[in-house]
């Protein structure tokens, strides 16, 4: 079955010539005007494969609509690629922060856009379930066939983003991860995006770990490392 793509954008003919192109490239595109009809389709079941959010909407920000549907545990996991006609840095990382998967901004090529929904597909598939067992590490128990991590038995809410960023940094423990790997492998695809957005997550994602937060060890002039044991010995 063809991925169901909602594409949120209140111009009309850009909306329609993107889900035009989605649906040329074999996806299922569909269009929400704004904000509120947009978290109103995700809420359903099933939930579209991948949202395309426009940040400027005429009612609430893409970024509060961001906010909301990583709020929800049903549509937590929703794949969003943010895009935007404001280039700043700043933006991109406020677009991360609230949880988009990736950003893309206006004017994009279809081409280019199409691209980036493979890619951030295509992620979403290889984290699919291999291993049912969660694993205990410490005081950090992770299991990632139902997305769910605990810190000492309270559960976290982690964006898909900070989520692949930790198991790809817990399945290499011990293991020094550079900034361009981590890019590469948890990101997907290295373009318009800075290794500063590595350190911004990673920063985030040891907050949101807490008393697990030291873990995920800084190693000076080369990236970082899960450690190899919970405890630090001697
Ligand atoms: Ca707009």
């Amino acid at each position: 079955m063809s991925s169901h793509i909602l594409v949120v954008e209140d111009e009309a003919d850009l909306a329609d010539a993107l889900a035009f192109a989605l649906e040329r490239e074999g996806f299922r595109g569909t269009v929400a005007r704004d904000g509120r009809s947009a978290i109103d389709v995700i809420s359903q079941t099933p939930p579209p494969d991948l949202v395309l959010l426009d940040l400027m909407l005429p009612d609430i920000s893409g970024t509060e609509v961001c906010r909301q549907l990583r709020a929800n545990p049903t549509t937590r996991h929703v794949p969003v690629i943010m895009v935007t006609a404001r280039a700043e840095e700043i933006d991109r990382v406020v677009g991360f922060e609230v949880g988009a998967d990736d950003y893309v901004v206006k004017p994009y090529s279809t081409r280019e856009l199409v691209l980036r929904v493979r890619a951030v597909l295509r992620r979403r598939e290889s984290s699919a379930p291999i291993d049912v067992t969660a694993l205990r590490f410490g005081v950090l128990t992770v299991d990632k066939d139902a997305h769910k991590v605990w810190v000492e038995d309270a559960e976290v809410a982690l964006t898909a983003l900070e989520q692949r960023l930790l198991h790809t940094l817990l399945e290499r423990r011990g293991r020094v991860q550079t900034r361009e790997t981590l890019l590469s492998d948890v990101w997907g695809i290295t373009a318009d995006i800075t290794t500063r957005t590595v350190d911004t997550h990673v920063k985030r994602l040891r907050e949101k770990l807490g008393a697990a937060g030291s873990y995920v060890e800084t190693v000076r002039g080369a990236g970082y490392r899960f450690r190899a044991q919970p405890e630090v010995v001697g």
